[in-house]
């Protein structure tokens, strides 16, 4: 064992030497020392306004759905650690993976038939857009190569997911001029019950007959943006994508990465609107959190489209496709969930939500709280001063992480109506604060 490193030391390294989430060289913010984490609670290695253990209301990136530490997740882990943690799934197939996959083909839904086993959300995304592309490809339309999307996404940090993220909202504003140029809908009009805007409507339908020659697919997030966002739209929106794409020869992804495995109420958001995509992402909380791996999933007709190509293989197959540990834990974590009344937790959640941030509404400098599934944003009417805010939070033992104009939070499913309504009070502080 090396030596044991104080957490003054640790945090100097870190400063010096470890890259954080769109983060500044050498670090500003100071993080928290997590030292372990078990159910809803983070264990800081030192005590932090009063408090040595936080209650995780990020769900550590909407991943994290059963809580830290979970004997089950821990024992399929510790399973398939004595079997293998890793081999090439070029030519090598196993069990872990097989058994996710058509697990996978059984819950999303029907028509999905396929499943790319990828190591990270982005890298989805990338694979959903490679498999459109090749499928028109393959089909002698080689124009059809740009993406459609409406404002306000987040589809990933990897380049073609960047492309088709927020333009003005976001990070990668930076990047305009090297990134692919993509077709832009205006962002879907806001609001879950707001039903379909005709005007809106009709502005989709005169970007697919401007543009549907050299599109290639539409891919959007269902029902929820989340990090371009939180913002929440009519799921009657998705049926008007679905009609849009079949009239005019475009594939239609969903990217169902943060809105996937019940967080929206729904297994799939877009079972909302009774909607099947060609492409389908999931990731985040595909292995509750644990390890690092995502998943695109595709029709028939997409399958056979790239296979009677010139080239009739999927381009793309990275090192750790298929890791058996990431395959083993996700399986594990979707029967878990399946095997619960979830749909119960997450509608206790989402009552606990909206009245735990009901008196945020009337916060001097809040926009809108709003609640859908085990989603609760704040929204302010300005810039929320990240670090006031996040201070706020911890000083009320709560872990949260609030961007740009908002406060949020998507607690674990299994986070009881106590730790509950501590969240809600440390998002009012924090939105107060920020
Ligand atoms: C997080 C996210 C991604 C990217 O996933 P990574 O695993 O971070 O690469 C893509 N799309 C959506 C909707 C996401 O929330």
């Amino acid at each position: 064992m090396p030596e044991p490193l104080t957490p003054a030391e640790l945090l100097a390294l870190d400063r010096r030497h470890v890259w954080h989430p769109y983060g500044p060289m050498p670090g500003r913010q100071r993080p928290l020392l997590v030292e372990s984490a078990s159910g809803v609670r983070l264990r800081l290695a030192e005590e932090a306004y009063g408090h040595r253990e936080l209650v995780d209301g990020m769900a550590s990136w909407w991943s994290a759905l059963h809580g830290y530490n979970h004997p089950v997740l821990n024992e399929a882990a510790r399973e398939q650690l004595g079997r293998m943690s890793h081999v090439m799934f070029g030519g090598l197939t196993h069990e872990p993976a097989v058994r996710l996959a058509a697990r996978l083909v059984e819950i999303t839904p029907e028509g999905l038939e396929h499943v790319f086993l990828a190591d990270s959300g982005s890298v989805s995304v990338e694979v959903a857009v490679k498999m459109c592309l090749q499928y028109w490809l393959s089909a002698g339309r080689p124009a059809k190569h740009r993406l459609m999307t409406w404002r306000g996404g987040y589809h990933g940090d990897t380049w073609q997911p960047m492309s088709v993220c927020d333009p003005d909202g976001g990070m990668h504003s930076l990047w305009s001029g090297a990134l692919p140029r993509q077709v832009f809908a205006d962002a879907p009009p806001a609001g879950y019950d707001a039903g379909v805007d005709p005007a809106y409507e009709a502005h989709l339908a005169g970007l697919f007959e401007r543009h549907a020659h050299e599109v290639a697919a539409m891919i959007v997030e269902p029902v929820v943006q989340n990090a371009g966002g939180m913002r929440f739209h009519s799921p009657g929106y998705l049926r008007v994508l679905r009609r849009l794409c079949d009239e005019h020869q475009v594939l239609l992804v969903f990217d169902e990465i943060a809105t996937g495995f019940g967080r929206t109420g729904t297994l799939f958001a877009c079972e909302q609107a009774g909607v099947t995509p060609d492409v389908l992402c999931v990731g985040k909380a595909l292995t509750g959190g644990y390890l690092t791996m995502a998943a695109a999933l595709c029709t028939s007709r997409v399958a056979e489209g790239i296979s009677r190509g010139e080239v009739p293989v999927l381009a793309h197959g990275p090192t750790f496709m298929g890791n058996p540990l990431a395959a083993a834990v996700a399986g594990a974590s979707v029967d878990l969930l399946l095997g619960q009344d979830w749909q119960s937790e997450v509608k206790r959640i989402e009552s606990g939500l909206r009245e735990g941030l009901a008196p945020a509404a009337g916060l001097p400098g809040v926009r809108e709280v709003r609640t859908l599934g085990a989603i609760g944003v704040v929204q302010l009417d300005h810039e929320v001063d990240t670090v006031a805010a996040s201070e706020a939070a911890v000083r009320a033992g709560v872990w949260l992480r609030p961007f740009r104009d908002l406060v949020y939070t998507m607690p674990p499913y299994v986070t009881n109506d106590a730790d509950l309504a501590r969240i809600c009070g440390a998002v009012c502080a924090a939105a107060a604060a920020g």
